[in-house]
């Protein structure tokens, strides 16, 4: 085994390879580039090397810089991980030029699978399906709309050197065929450099199906398959192990063809065969064609190790390490079901926009894996893969994984960036994903209802004001008093746009009653009733206080913020109390300025009615504006100002009385 390995990769990859070097007693070396020079993989490594800037060419797709870096720290060998270098030949014969093993397939190996159409080639002669179209070298437009038709549309246009979703483009009528053509060339150029395509039948209701292989270049074996269907955009969302309703038959054959096929390229390391199926009429050991074969780890593949209970990572380094392959096809056996989530910083509505921010909370529920390169106070980058976290569950049938991770995503609680936790959330209770009734277009159909956000609750605006008062502490008691004194309370808080005024009362030490009032006239979607809502008691329970639905508060205030995680990570705006005009009792029906500065407009004139959060007054003060609102609902009863004065700190602005 090496004593010393380099990992040329960055993110949960990197976590995730040194869990087990170190395990193995194998000791690590990470790379970094300027962004992540204080990242979870940099602190979990035994010794980092800083390799240059943020963008991936400045760093992780230098060959040279890592290579140095590797001879330098007297590392034996490089693991890619993947995405940036995992499946480039040039970087696997420089790594060997330099004396030191590269943890992977060979050069050969890689080259013969890299681009799309000679794998098919390859694997046609290998006796593998593939799927029906031209994979040609005749790149002529209207040779290729001449094939298509042959075909039958609709049809794909796959960019040959394709990777990611990216260069492809479904084809329904020969009439689009030549603009189609042209888009799928032109984002093959940018992002391979090289627009070859390949065109291919159009499978309908098709299943991505994909399986594990593992080689040592003598021999081969398969762990098992993936089903890969939920996607957006052609990249996998949700994956899982084994297929909703594979039949061993099916098995038999899609196994013996991935096996087939990483012999014939002399495999070694683990690589995956991926198979799109037809799955119109139920899974059938005659409807399955290759695809194309990803000689690198896959981001999926703990739902491999989950089920087979081998540590695919192990294997790799104890393969390149010269060891024959650890076991045989008869010893490796799959047991119960795994499930993964991949959970990303993007915008779903605005199409899987990716985002960034600062994870100001992050935290995983005990007892399910979760695989991540970040922790809470991290930021995603827009340099990198916005891939949060993977969570996986395993169990002994689907259901009870399914269970596990619609349980797990529920715990799991992230703050400071958008995400796709609420979408997934939904996604695992769609019925026909529950039923194992999965496709490719699955997502795309249902889209609407995925992205539906519900209005808040009003326990979600109870909890958040609990938060917002800073009563989620114990409670007396609990603290040591004896007795205990009543107490009342109320705060202000935005949900969106909508003010929420809460008023919080005791009613003995464990039972704390909120009554939530929403501002009249505020616009929103699915709009609330405004004005008082029913009182909402929660309970204090052991550690913490339960709702009226029984579930547990959960939730931090985060700044000027507070957070509910509910079915969704819900954030108010806590309202800066220098801009909430008047207050609780005294002064209260006085609008003062909480500062000095210059009045820019006055919203309200005498005998005019207000609402908690309608807006008084814009009072400009060091150069930013502050929007003074009604503390609670009333009648303008006087008007001390105008717009353009000039005020000191304190000064009357309007007075208020209460509703005759
Ligand atoms: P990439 O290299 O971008 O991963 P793939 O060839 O693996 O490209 O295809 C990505 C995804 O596109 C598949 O998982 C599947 O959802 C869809 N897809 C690919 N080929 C077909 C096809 N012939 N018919 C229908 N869908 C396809
Ligand atoms: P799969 O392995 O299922 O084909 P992807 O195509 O999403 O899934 O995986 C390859 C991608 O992984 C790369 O293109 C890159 O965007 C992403 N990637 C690379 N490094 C990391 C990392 N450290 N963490 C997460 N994702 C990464
Ligand atoms: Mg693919």
């Amino acid at each position: 085994m090496f004593r010393r390995i380099l990992i040329a990769n960055r993110g949960e990859i990197a976590c995730r390879i040194i869990d087990t070097a170190r395990r193995l007693g194998v000791e690590t070396v990470a790379v970094y580039s300027d962004t992540d020079r204080a990242a979870r993989h940099v602190e979990m490594a035994d010794r980092a090397v800083h390799i240059g800037g943020s963008a991936p060419g400045e760093s992780y797709l230098r060959a040279d810089a890592i290579i140095r870096a590797a001879l330098d720290t007297g590392a034996q060998a490089i693991h890619p991980g993947y995405g940036f270098l995992s499946e480039n030949p040039d970087f696997v014969e420089a790594v060997e030029a330099a004396g030191l093993v590269f943890i992977g397939p060979s050069a050969g190996a890689i080259r013969a699978m890299g681009l799309k159409d000679a794998a098919k080639r390859l694997m046609e002669r290998a006796g593998v399906p593939v799927v029906p179209g031209y994979h040609g070298d005749d790149q002529d437009g209207g040779r290729l709309l001449e094939r298509a038709g042959k075909i039958g549309f609709p049809v794909l246009i796959k960019a040959v050197a394709g990777g990611g979703g990216k260069g492809m483009r479904r084809v329904d009528r020969a009439a689009d065929f030549a603009e189609a053509l042209a888009s799928a060339r032109a984002e093959a150029a940018g992002a391979f450099g090289n627009d070859a395509v390949l065109v291919e039948k159009f499978i309908e209701k098709p299943r991505h199906i994909e399986v594990q292989v593992f080689g040592d270049g003598d021999r081969a074996v398969h762990l098992y398959e993936r089903d890969c269907s939920l996607q957006r955009r052609h990249q996998k969302v949700i994956e899982e192990a084994p297929a909703p309703g594979m039949t061993e038959d099916m098995r038999a054959a899609m196994g013996d063809a991935a096996v087939r096929a990483a012999r014939a390229i002399g495999y070694s390391g683990a690589g995956t065969v991926e198979f799109i199926v037809d799955a119109a009429g139920g899974l059938s050991a005659d409807r399955f064609w290759f695809m194309e074969m990803n000689t690198r780890l896959q981001v999926e593949h703990p739902v491999s190790e989950a089920i087979t209970g081998i540590d695919l990572v192990e294997w790799q380094l104890r393969v390149a390490a010269g060891e024959p392959l650890p076991a045989r096809q008869q010893d490796i056996s799959c047991t119960g079901h795994a499930i993964e989530a991949r959970l990303y910083a993007e915008d779903v509505p605005k199409g899987f926009l990716p985002a960034t921010g600062t994870l100001k909370h992050l935290r995983f529920p005990d007892g399910v894996r979760a695989d991540t390169g970040v922790r809470q106070g991290d930021v995603i980058s827009p340099f990198y893969d916005p891939m949060i976290a993977k969570i996986i569950t395993h169990g002994a049938t689907r259901e009870l994984a399914l269970a596990k991770l619609s349980a797990a995503l529920a715990r799991t609680e992230v703050a400071g960036t958008v995400t796709n936790l609420a979408f997934l959330g939904r996604l695992v209770r769609e019925d026909d994903f529950a039923t194992g009734n999965v496709d490719t277009g699955l997502i795309d159909r249902r889209l609407d209802a995925l992205c539906a956000q519900d209005a808040a609750s009003d326990v979600d605006i109870a909890a958040a004001a609990v938060l917002a008062a800073g009563l989620d502490a114990p409670p007396a008691p609990a603290r040591g008093f004896a007795l205990w004194e009543p107490m009342a309370q109320s705060v202000t808080l935005c949900d969106g746009a909508c003010p929420i005024t809460a008023r919080l009362r005791h009613e003995g030490a464990e039972r704390l009653v909120v009554t939530v009032t929403r501002a009249a006239g505020a616009a929103q979607a699915a709009p609330p009733e405004a004005g008082p809502q029913d009182p909402i008691a929660f309970h204090w329970r052991a550690s913490g206080w339960v709702g009226p639905d029984g579930a547990a508060l959960r939730g931090r205030r985060i700044g000027d913020a507070v957070v509910v995680f509910s079915r969704e990570a819900r954030e108010f705006a806590l309202v800066d109390p220098l801009a909430v005009a008047g207050g609780e009792g005294g002064s209260g029906d006085l609008v003062e300025a909480p500062m000095p500065g210059l009045v820019k407009a006055i919203f309200a004139g005498p005998g005019q009615a207000v609402s908690t959060g309608d807006r008084l007054a814009l009072l400009e003060a060091m150069k930013m504006e502050h929007t003074l609102r009604a503390a609670r609902d009333g009648t303008v009863a006087e008007v001390f100002v105008a717009a353009g004065d000039q005020v000191e700190a304190g000064a009357a602005l309007i007075r208020l009385e209460e509703t005759p």
